[in-house]
Order: C-alpha cells, then structure tokens, then sequence
C-alpha cells in the first residue's frame, strides 16, 4: 500500500473530514513517497530527531501528532523545509492527526490518558471543545483522592520526565474531573462545567494563578507525555493493515535525548 493510500485509511479511521483545525494542523499525508509502505511507526512530533530515528530504523510511513506545519516565521519555514529534505532523503513519509487524533474515542489521546488515570470505568461524557469540536471527556460519579490520579500520571502509566506539576486550587477529594491532553487550559469551560479538577499536559502560568483563585486542581502530566496514546493506537491499527511484523514501533523521548521504543511497552 502506498502512503497516499495508507493517510486514506487513517483518515476513514479518524473521520479527518468531520473536523476543523488550527490552520498549522494540515492533517493528513505532508510528506509523501511512491512506494509502497512496510514499516510504520510513530512519534509525538515530526522533529527532526524523530524523522532521522524513523529513518534509521527502517520506518517508512511514521505517524505523528504535531505535525511541520506549525509557524509561519522565516525561522519555522526553514526547520520546515529541513524536515522536508530530511524526511525525503530517507524515504519517511509522515501522516500528522491532532484534533482528530485527540478526540477519536477509541483510539484517541484523552481516551488514552482517562485509561492511564484508571478512569474507564467511570461515567464520563465528552468535554473541551477546541475548533469546534471536544476533544476530551469529563469523568464523574465517584470520588478521587487527587495525590491518587497525580501517582498514576508519575507512576509510569505517563511517563514523564521532568515530575508532574500539580496546581492544589481545589479540594483534595475529586469529584469531577476533566481529561483533555496536550495544552488545554480553557478555564472557562471548566468552571462552566463545574469541574473541580483538570488533568492536562500544560498551562501557561497566568492560568495557574486563575485555577488557585477558582478553586480548581490543575494536574500538569505534561503536553508531550500525554499525547503518546494515539500516535500509539493508531500505528498498531495500520500495522494490521499493512501486515507489519516489526516490533519496535515508536521514538519515545527521554530525559538524555530520544531512544526507539519497544513495542506495546508504553501506555
Ligand atoms: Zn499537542
């Protein structure tokens, strides 16, 4: 199957068409080739240090979550345009989901952190519209201590290098929770929603200091180690489909630097 049929497939899965993006998502196939595709793998962002790793792993379809396209500046167009030579000189083709790839309730980032908090069993709707769209879920009908979910976040479930950054604004007993993965730091939909607590990868500070005054908890698991369940889940979806025998499967970042991840290790 070649890329161009491969992003097809992703996007059937996704339902890329039902969503609107931020202009730097470009969702879909961004860097092609005219080969068919035997190894998939997967990585948060299309950095370059992930494209030489799919590189040199043999990886020739990687699928990421932050795709080449963010920025306009003339500083962003020319990493931009390294990523591209790079990727093409190793024959990387590289499909990028983020709206889609967050919000897809099987496969999605904010299903996959909810799972690593061990929430799945809780009653939950959907929750944090980006673009339009939610993206995330809120969880409620039970009571959780707050140091409990920041364990899970540390404790390997998201792996996180630099400590979790917890925010104690609310009670130390939660009882609605909002799950929203990457940057969401939308206070306004979280206080509408009388949620006590949100679990996300980051905020910036002025809303650290708003979640203290509104009596809300912020548990920060950061934006890379929570958006590692879908580019995960999908690539094993793919794998199926292209009947790939391979079994290391992702660039897992860490502390000194990125190192190929062993398969079905993470999660
Ligand atoms: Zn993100």
């Amino acid at each position: 199957m070649k890329p161009r049929d491969l992003a097809r497939v992703c996007d059937r899965i996704l339902q890329t068409k039902k969503f609107k993006d931020y202009p730097g998502a470009r969702n879909g196939l961004q860097v092609g080739h005219g080969r068919s595709v035997e190894k998939i793998g997967w990585a948060v962002d299309a950095d370059l240090e992930s494209i030489r790793w799919a590189g040199k792993a043999g990886v020739d379809f990687l699928v990421v979550h932050h795709g080449i396209f963010w920025g306009e500046s003339v500083l962003d167009r020319k990493i931009r345009a390294r990523r591209v030579r790079e990727a093409k000189r190793l024959g990387v083709a590289i499909y990028s989901s983020h709206l889609p790839l967050d919000a897809h309730p099987e496969i999605g980032n904010s299903t996959g952190l909810v799972r690593a908090l061990g929430l799945d069993r809780a009653k939950r709707k959907p929750f944090g519209v980006a673009m339009g769209r939610r993206i995330g879920w809120k969880v409620e009908g039970g009571r959780w201590k707050r140091s409990g979910l920041v364990r899970r976040c540390e404790g390997g479930k998201v792996r996180r290098f630099g400590g979790v950054k917890v925010i104690q604004g609310g009670p130390a007993v939660c009882r609605k929770i909002g799950i929203v993965t990457g940057g969401f730091g939308d206070l306004d939909q979280v206080k509408k929603a009388g949620l006590d607590t949100l679990v996300t990868g980051e905020v910036d500070y002025p809303t650290e200091v708003k979640a203290r005054e509104l009596g809300i908890n912020l548990i920060l698991a950061g934006h890379y180690e929570t958006e590692t369940f879908g580019v995960q889940a999908l690539a094993d979806q793919l794998r199926a489909v292209v009947g790939d025998q391979w079994s290391e499967d992702g660039w897992q970042r860490t502390e000194t630097g990125g190192q190929m991840a062993e398969g079905g290790d993470q999660g």
